[in-house]
């Protein structure tokens, strides 16, 4: 398809040098960002339980998304094989890394207070990464809001129906849109075209070839762009809303994606219970979430924090590369500025997280209720990568190491004093985002990549 958007109308014009110097004068912290130098930003706006301003949304809103997964789960069930087994239910496991953290903390020289494990979404079946939540999530409601407007079904009906010709063929008179690095594009596009409707994948330069092909056997329009995330959002966005039948899921300011991460916390709350893992003051729970515009580790934080309050310490990871949040929350600008207006290239190997604007939806959330975000080098992403690998067996793509560096910036910042934290049996949760669906051959690369990294 002939790209037909004027670029200058998308491209990210930046700031002149002197506001640069202004920024940085307020806020020191943008110089070793500017430099692309890992960097460990703390929240000083982070509110104590009781003092979170009311938000959009609340923890009613995250059982009711639960509620929906329960009612397609007979419709996943019987439309994708992955998930017979678990009767239809989408969900990852909690893994112990004890043969990684003496690995990790040797070559990174550093130690880990308590214990370290690996919350597995890399195993998220179908999609393969963290997007399952989100992104089957926004369709699955979209789907059900069609059908019951439309007097197809009911709350309680059989949602296997969802599969039938009737369905399909009503679906087919709506279009999906979506703006992806990748694998958001690969959720939105197998669950809408499974459920019939028409979809386009509007794809940044940075997306992989292989979700582009597996998008398009799958049935789904694959629109490729030169140019970055941003620019295929808002070409996108444009086109897709041009039909009064189009509907767009719009990762720059999506309500419903952040849902359905946030039932993500629920899920972990039960593992947690049955693992006998404790959450209280005396054992303290933190969280190392990749992050892209912010909206799954803003979901999952959301949902963290409306289970289990000040015990949660939940902080963000960004490549040094794209640390769009993190200037987003640190001038306070949000969604107001990038990293491109900073001179950043948004240059990274972890198309996850190769994002220059953060979500304004998640971020006004995440605002008050993160303890920081971290920074990391592509190079480590490899390095780490292959460490789990050669460790523990598990193989997840570059974006999904980050969080494994967590305890090594954390446990040595002025947070733990500041917030008083007994560490001695704090648990460590680095969320590994993404993987499955990555083929034999990149795996490979990522795989040697890292091994020359050791070597
Ligand atoms: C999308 C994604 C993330 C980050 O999620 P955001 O909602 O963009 O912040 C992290 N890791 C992987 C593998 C992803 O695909």
């Amino acid at each position: 398809m002939e790209q037909t958007f004027n670029k200058s109308e998308v491209v990210l014009v930046g700031l002149s040098e002197i506001e640069r110097r202004s920024w940085k004068q307020k806020y020191p912290l943008l110089e070793p960002i500017t430099d692309l130098e890992p960097t460990l930003w703390l929240n000083s706006n982070i509110k104590e339980e009781q003092h979170i301003p009311e938000l959009p949304l609340t923890k009613e809103d995250m059982y009711e998304a639960e509620e929906l997964w329960k009612r397609f789960a007979p419709f996943l069930k019987k439309a994708f094989s992955e998930v017979e087994e678990t009767s239809g239910f989408i969900e990852s496991p909690l893994k112990s890394i004890d043969k990684l953290k003496p690995v990790l903390e040797n070559y990174y020289d550093f130690n880990i207070d308590g214990k370290l494990y690996l919350k597995s979404d890399n195993e998220l079946p179908i999609a393969g990464s963290i997007k399952a939540r989100g992104g089957f999530y926004e369709v699955l409601h979209y789907a059900e809001k069609l059908a019951i407007e439309n007097g197809l079904i009911t709350y309680d009906g059989n949602y296997e129906l969802f599969l039938s010709e009737k369905f399909r063929s009503f679906f087919q008179q709506y279009s999906i849109g979506v703006g992806s690095t990748g694998n958001l594009g690969l959720s939105i596009g197998i669950m809408s075209a499974t459920l019939g409707f028409n979809v386009s994948v509007y794809m940044s330069a940075d997306a992989k070839q292989w979700k582009k092909d597996l998008l398009r056997e799958k049935g789904a329009n694959v629109v490729e762009f030169s140019g970055d995330f941003s620019e295929a959002i808002y070409a996108g966005r444009e086109e897709t809303l041009a039909d009064p039948n189009g509907y767009f899921v719009d990762d720059e300011s999506s309500k419903h994606l952040f849902l359905g991460y946030s039932v993500a916390a629920l899920r972990l709350k039960k593992q947690l219970e049955k693992m006998n893992i404790k959450v209280d003051a005396n054992n303290p729970l933190f969280l190392y979430l990749p992050c892209g515009v912010g909206g799954s580790p803003g979901g999952i934080t959301f949902g963290m924090k409306q289970l289990f309050g000040d015990h949660i310490h939940c902080f963000f990871v960004e490549p040094t590369h794209s640390p769009s949040v993190l200037i987003g929350l640190l001038t306070g600008e949000k969604d107001q500025i990038s990293v491109q207006d900073f001179g950043i290239d948004n240059r990274t190997e972890a198309d996850g997280l190769a994002v220059g604007r953060p979500s304004s939806f998640a971020t006004s959330i995440s605002e008050h209720l993160i303890s920081g975000i971290y920074t990391v080098e592509d190079d480590e992403l490899y390095t780490m990568l292959t460490m789990l690998a050669d460790n523990e067996n598990i193989y997840v793509e570059p974006s999904a190491t980050a969080g494994l560096l967590g305890p090594k910036y954390v446990l040595e910042s002025a947070y733990i004093e500041k917030h008083d934290i007994n560490t001695n049996n704090a648990t460590h949760i680095a969320w590994s985002t993404g993987g499955d669906l990555v083929p034999d051959i990149d795996m490979k690369q990522f795989y040697e990549k890292g091994k020359s990294f050791l070597a």
